[in-house]
């Protein structure tokens, strides 16, 4: 057996540069250490797999660095660097705070913090899930968290902010970790891909970045998996990214909504079908609808700050744009909105098929209806003058063009093949 380190090991980052999509956060803990304004204890808070306890350790590593760079970032070279890196600093403490959450536990640190760190400046706990510690083991921190000896520092991590004590809170510098960009989660995916020597598609990396939904760790688990379903190809590409995971691609996303857009009813059920019998998990489709619907939303709303704010790849946003260009604002946005309503229904449906189509069709129909405060419009126009112009112009004017994508279809996926498990 090869000594195999899977990718999100491997790669976890060891500086700040390397912290992708915190910015905001390696900027003020690098600024702290510098101008030497650094607090006693921080609290890293988001959801998994983003970089809070990566973020801690870097920040460790940079409080006690022999010899830091230039950039603020730790040097990676001196022994308290590589002590911390490797796990075996007796003054960077790691501790699970699901595991070790009762009074004792704590009672433990707060009788070792008085004792001066072995070899580095600063004597350092990190604690994770910090919110599963119990009240009382809180209530035996509480003193020391407020008054530390000067050579100790708390560096908490949480996915679950409000379930610490404010008491708590309010002794802590808080960190909120942002999701990271599909966008940035690619190009790293795209870095390492190059390092490890393996080739990947563009599209394959957005359709990874896409499912781990802001989390790091999960592309790269994804990636890891992905590597080692097609061992031995040339390439990986969209397609094995959408089999292996069960997901649909973009185009064919976009395909669904560009039917509902154009309320063709027969065309949207052809499409579900088609993506049924692949055997998409039905879930994952229809938050994907959602988060296209929205961003479609966005460039139909705020066409120049569109790229910006969803930070997709360049041809995504051109698909996007393309399908945007064609829909009426109001349309897209009732349909947004109807997605959303009705997200909860299919969880906890037992027919899953059936219930994405009707709820589909429900949505469709709602969003091309003519709105209430429209006809009150309407009807007032028709009292003051006796006629009216919408309507007339719109029995004159020519039949609305069809949206379309224009897109290379996909092959209908071959009948022998049906995955059985269809719902
Ligand atoms: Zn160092």
């Amino acid at each position: 057996m090869s000594n195999y380190q899977v990718l999100a090991r491997k790669w976890r980052p060891q500086t700040f540069t390397d912290l992708v999509g915190q910015d905001h956060i390696a900027g003020t803990l690098v600024n702290a250490i510098r101008s030497g304004r650094v607090g006693h204890a921080y609290l890293f808070v988001g959801t998994r797999g983003i970089g809070k306890t990566t973020s801690a350790r870097i920040f460790a590593k940079a409080l006690n660095c022999e010899a830091m760079t230039a950039e603020g970032n730790p040097c990676l070279a001196c022994q308290n660097c590589l002590e911390i890196g490797s796990g075996a600093s007796m003054d960077v403490i790691e501790i699970d705070g699901a595991s070790n959450n009762s009074v004792d536990d704590i009672r433990r640190i707060r009788d070792n913090v008085v004792y001066a760190p072995t070899r580095c400046r600063f004597k350092i706990y990190i604690i994770d899930e910090v919110h599963m510690l119990s009240t009382q083991a809180w209530n035996a921190l509480l003193k020391t968290l407020e008054e530390p000896p000067a050579h100790v520092k708390f560096l908490f991590a949480t996915t679950e902010a409000h379930k610490v004590l404010p008491t708590i809170i309010s002794r802590c510098q808080r960190f909120d970790l942002k999701r990271i960009s599909q966008k940035a989660i690619s190009e790293r995916l795209g870095d390492i891909c190059k390092a490890e020597k393996v080739v990947v598609e563009t599209a394959a990396l957005n359709a990874v970045a896409r499912a781990a939904n802001g989390g790091m760790r999960d592309a790269l688990s994804i990636l890891d998996q992905l590597i080692a379903f097609r061992s031995g190809s040339a390439s990986i590409g969209e397609a094995d990214v959408l089999e292996v995971f069960g997901l649909t691609s973009q185009a064919e996303l976009l395909q669904v909504l560009a039917a509902m857009l154009n309320s063709d009813a027969q065309e949207l059920l052809f499409r579900l079908d088609r993506l049924s019998r692949e055997a998409k998990n039905l879930d994952q489709l229809y938050s994907d609808l959602v988060g296209i619907a929205r961003s479609l939303l966005i460039v139909a709303c705020s066409p120049r700050n569109a790229a910006a704010i969803l930070e997709v790849d360049g041809s995504e946003f051109e698909l996007i744009s393309r399908l945007a260009g064609q829909a009426d604002a109001g349309v897209v946005q009732r349909l947004a909105d109807g997605l959303l309503n009705h997200e909860s229904k299919l969880k906890s449906a037992l027919n899953k098929r059936a219930t994405l189509e009707l709820t589909l069709l429900r949505v469709m129909r709602d969003a091309q209806a003519v709105q209430l405060d429209e006809v009150l419009r309407r009807l007032a126009r028709l009292r003051q003058s006796g006629s009216d112009p919408v309507l007339e112009a719109e029995v004159g004017a020519p039949q609305r063009q069809r949206i379309a994508l224009d897109l290379p279809e996909a092959p209908a996926y071959p009948a022998a093949e049906q995955k059985k498990n269809l719902i």
